[in-house]
């Protein structure tokens, strides 16, 4: 691909070392070529991946980062050969903004799979600058359109951010172990990704159980459309559960015993692991060998699958539960996220960067 040599220069969020705050910084973005969205951006979740990324917790971090990759705003301009938006559309972009397009996967559906690897909107080499990737605490973006999506008319806009990373992200393995009516489903940790697995497994017609170590959620999870809910640091509850679930989405950003929630499965069941831990989870052979069990992973979900996850929800009135903070309240936001202080999603009213700067 040509290095673009026009770019424009724009107000971004981010840090420079994995030790540092995220203040206000320059960036350069490409001028929209032949099959280019640019989108202003008005809001952007922060996702706990931000904050890994960020603190470099998965080891790959080039700095500077700037995160976000819950992305909704407007179109200022689309290139020439664009087809499916026009200035003025709303727009939303997730958590990748380009694959090779040709490999089985990218053919199929499945960029999140390809195999020379998908481009993350953040932190990732950028093929038409020669840089790295930028993400959604700026300004504006430029992305092709084949990564970009459609955004429902009947959602509020700040909330549906968070569906094109948590949501998207849960409804891939939800829809891929085929949860649906008759199934009961396990969600572990009620976080970002947490919350929404929850109003999605309900929506598709499962039994629903969320697992939080965290007192204060345990009503409010039925709020979210729990229908029962454990409280998982008590052994007690947890004998309850054993061999009761066919499936499990595990959403938990830090070290926990994956062996406790195995034993939570029926026969044949399958725990999917979309939370991210910085170490290694210990998992005892006997806690799969007997019940023939399954310990899976996945990862976001295909460009394809995130339009079907966004029309879902505008059709089951699903978004995000927010709070909208503004560009300066970031650092303390993260410190929040931490402590599992988030009912459910940070979002940031991207109109305060204007005047931000992280001092
Ligand atoms: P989040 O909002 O911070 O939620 C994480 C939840 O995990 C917390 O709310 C808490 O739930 C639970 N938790 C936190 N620390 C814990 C501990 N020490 N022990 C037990 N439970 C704990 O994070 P998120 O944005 O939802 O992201 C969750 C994870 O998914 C992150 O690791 C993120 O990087 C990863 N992720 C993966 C993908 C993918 O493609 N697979 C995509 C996006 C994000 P309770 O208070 O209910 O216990
Ligand atoms: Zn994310
Ligand atoms: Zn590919």
């Amino acid at each position: 691909m040509e290095i673009s040599k026009v770019t424009k220069s724009v107000k971004a969020f981010g840090t420079e070392a994995a030790d540092a705050h995220l203040k206000s910084l320059t960036i350069q973005r490409r001028n929209a070529a032949a099959y280019d969205i640019e989108i202003e951006i008005l809001y952007c979740g922060v996702c706990h991946s931000d904050l890994h990324t960020a603190r470099n917790e998965w080891h790959g971090s080039v700095y500077p980062v700037v995160p976000g990759h819950e992305i909704v705003g407007r179109v200022t301009r689309v290139g020439d050969r664009v087809t499916k938006f026009k200035a003025g559309d709303l727009a939303a972009v997730g958590c990748m903004v380009d694959s090779c397009r040709e490999c089985e996967h990218c053919k199929e559906g499945l960029e999140q799979y390809c195999i020379p690897g998908f481009t993350g909107t953040y932190n990732d080499p950028d093929k038409h600058l020669g840089t790295r990737t930028y993400g959604g605490y700026s300004e504006s973006i430029v992305v092709d359109e084949h990564f970009v999506l459609r955004v429902p008319g009947n959602l509020d806009l700040a909330a549906t951010a968070p569906l094109l990373c948590a949501g998207i992200t849960t409804y891939s393995p939800l829809k891929h172990w085929n949860v649906g009516p008759g199934k009961r489903v396990g969600v572990v940790g009620i976080g970002g990704l947490g919350h929404m697995a929850i109003k999605l497994a309900k929506a598709m017609g499962a039994h629903v159980v969320a697992f939080t170590t965290s007192e204060s959620k345990f009503e409010e999870a039925k709020r979210l459309g729990a229908d029962e809910t454990v409280l998982s640091k008590d052994p007690e509850q947890m004998k309850k559960y054993a061999g009761s679930l066919h499936f499990i989405i595990d959403a938990v950003s830090a070290q926990h015993d994956m062996n406790a929630y195995l034993r939570l499965l029926k026969v044949d069941g399958t725990i999917a692991l979309v939370g991210a831990p910085e170490h290694s989870l210990p998992v005892h052979a006997f806690s799969v060998i007997p019940g023939r069990k399954s310990l899976a992973g996945s990862m976001i979900g295909g460009i394809a699958e995130t339009q079907e996850m966004l029309d879902f929800c505008a059709e089951h009135n699903i978004v995000s539960d927010i709070e909208l903070i503004t560009m300066d309240q970031i650092n303390e936001a993260y410190e929040r996220m931490l402590k599992g202080d988030v009912r459910y999603r940070f979002v940031i009213d991207i109109a305060s960067l204007k005047n931000a700067t992280g001092a």
